[in-house]
């Protein structure tokens, strides 16, 4: 397979963009797919069937995917000797919209992370996880259903920025040095150093992601979770431009929370979203004492960190959660774990996060229909306690699947 220039499905077409920038989906839209490393073969065949069985399903063959397959990872090295492929770069960017299985940090690649050189590269500046319950997942906590939250996390600034120096090293001396004379800053000899830069254009690029996701799938609010008591020029700034953000591009949908209860007793008007923003250590105990008053999130890269797998633990879904990460006009979708390789070849994991990875991509395209009815199979699959080893072991009475049996089994519980 050439992974310089790809040949398209004959039978697809190119997703488009209308003069609004957004998605015009034909009804055979070319999706980019790449297989990844380790367990990725075993769950991609699995999810593959679902995704297909869906859409077949919810369009009686009117509409199809067109599956274009592109290299990155192991494959593209053992095929074209190289892990990225600027073909691959190009056929994502324009095709725009792609799924992909977990990759192998390659060791010795020249990269830090394939997955961090695809974000960087694509701009991928949002990484996006929903996070909500499917009954019968086994779950730590009393009410795990009074969870639905999406969270935005910034994908390219904040500490994530690579800017660091070891302590003792040189650089640190140096900027120890700088900072005593230029600024009067006292920091202690022999300390390693860190920036934390954070733009208003990607703070606002991102809240303006997230404000838009609010108001395109009915959700009441956005709630900017931050530091910015402590840190008020990276994370006090975040808030403020995300509600200046609000207030200059969407202030006749938007309002505040003081605006809700001076202006409407609290009585959301309908087809507005109130912006909300809270310090990010309460967020997380909002999450789990108030978790139905948060709908959208949106936050810097380190907080986004922290809360999504906090969120996801509490839905039980640590290891099954899906993921997206997103530029303006590109989309890749991808689940939120690793390539497990001592599992790799045995089908026998869960292929539910990139299953639930593709269920985003379908919404994505609009095709939502397709969407619901792999996530009302999955409530059934999982009910019915027929679950790979990873649930398997955590249920009384529940049934092994196989990783290609599970998918199979969601095809079967497809009810249109
Ligand atoms: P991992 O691959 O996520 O695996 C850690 C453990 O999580 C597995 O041993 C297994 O636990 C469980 N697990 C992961 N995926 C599962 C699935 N689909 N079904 C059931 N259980 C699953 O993490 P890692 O071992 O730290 O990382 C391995 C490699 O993946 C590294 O090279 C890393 O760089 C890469 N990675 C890639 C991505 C990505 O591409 N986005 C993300 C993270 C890591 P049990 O053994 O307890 O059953």
């Amino acid at each position: 397979m050439p992974t310089d220039s790809h040949t398209p499905p004959a039978e697809g077409s190119r997703i488009e963009l209308d003069g609004q920038g957004r998605l015009v989906v034909p009804d055979r839209p070319i999706v980019c797919w790449l297989e990844g490393d380790g367990i990725g073969p075993d769950i991609w065949v699995a999810a593959r069937h679902v995704f297909d069985g869906a859409v077949a399903s919810a369009y009686g063959g009117v509409r199809a995917i067109a599956w274009m397959e592109i290299l990155a990872g192991g494959k593209a090295h053992a095929e074209a000797g190289e892990w990225l492929p600027q073909g691959t770069l190009d056929a994502i960017a324009s095709y725009r919209v792609a799924i992909k299985g977990p990759m192998t940090t390659p060791v010795g690649g020249g990269m830090r992370s394939l997955n961090v050189a695809l974000r960087q590269r694509l701009n991928l500046y949002a990484c996006i996880r929903p996070v909500k319950y499917y009954r019968g997942t086994p779950s730590p906590v009393r009410e795990p259903e009074k969870l639905d939250v999406v969270i935005f996390r910034e994908n390219t600034e904040d500490v994530y920025s690579g800017i660091e120096w070891e302590a003792g090293s040189d650089e640190a001396r140096r900027a120890i040095e700088f900072m005593r004379s230029e600024f009067e800053a006292d920091i202690r000899p022999g300390s390693g150093i860190g920036i934390k830069p954070m733009s208003e254009e990607g703070s606002k690029n991102l809240v303006r992601k997230a404000i838009r996701h609010a108001l395109d799938n009915d959700r009441a609010s956005v709630t900017l979770m931050h530091k910015g008591n402590i840190m008020k020029f990276t994370e006090g700034a975040f808030c403020a431009w995300g509600y200046e953000l609000a207030r200059e591009e969407f202030g006749d949908v938007t309002l505040t929370e003081t605006e809700l209860w001076d202006g409407h007793g609290g009585e959301l008007p309908a087809g507005k979203v109130v912006m909300k923003d809270r310090i990010a250590d309460a967020m997380f105990q909002q999450l789990l004492l108030r978790p139905s008053e948060y709908d959208v999130i949106a936050t810097p890269n380190l907080n986004g960190d922290y809360i999504s797998d906090a969120a996801v633990a509490q839905v039980g879904g640590l290891g099954v959660a899906p993921g997206a990460n997103m530029s303006d006009d590109v989309a890749l979708f991808e689940p939120t774990h690793g390539t497990a390789p001592k599992y790799a070849g045995q089908d026998k994991v869960n292929p539910s996060s990139l299953i639930l990875s593709g269920v985003m991509m379908l919404d994505h395209l609009g095709w939502s229909e397709a969407a619901r009815l792999i996530e009302r199979a999955l409530e059934k699959t999982l009910q019915a306690k027929t679950v790979t080893y990873d649930l398997e072991r955590q249920m009384d009475g529940a049934t092994l699947l196989s990783c290609s049996e599970f998918g199979r089994a969601l095809v079967d519980n497809m009810e249109n």
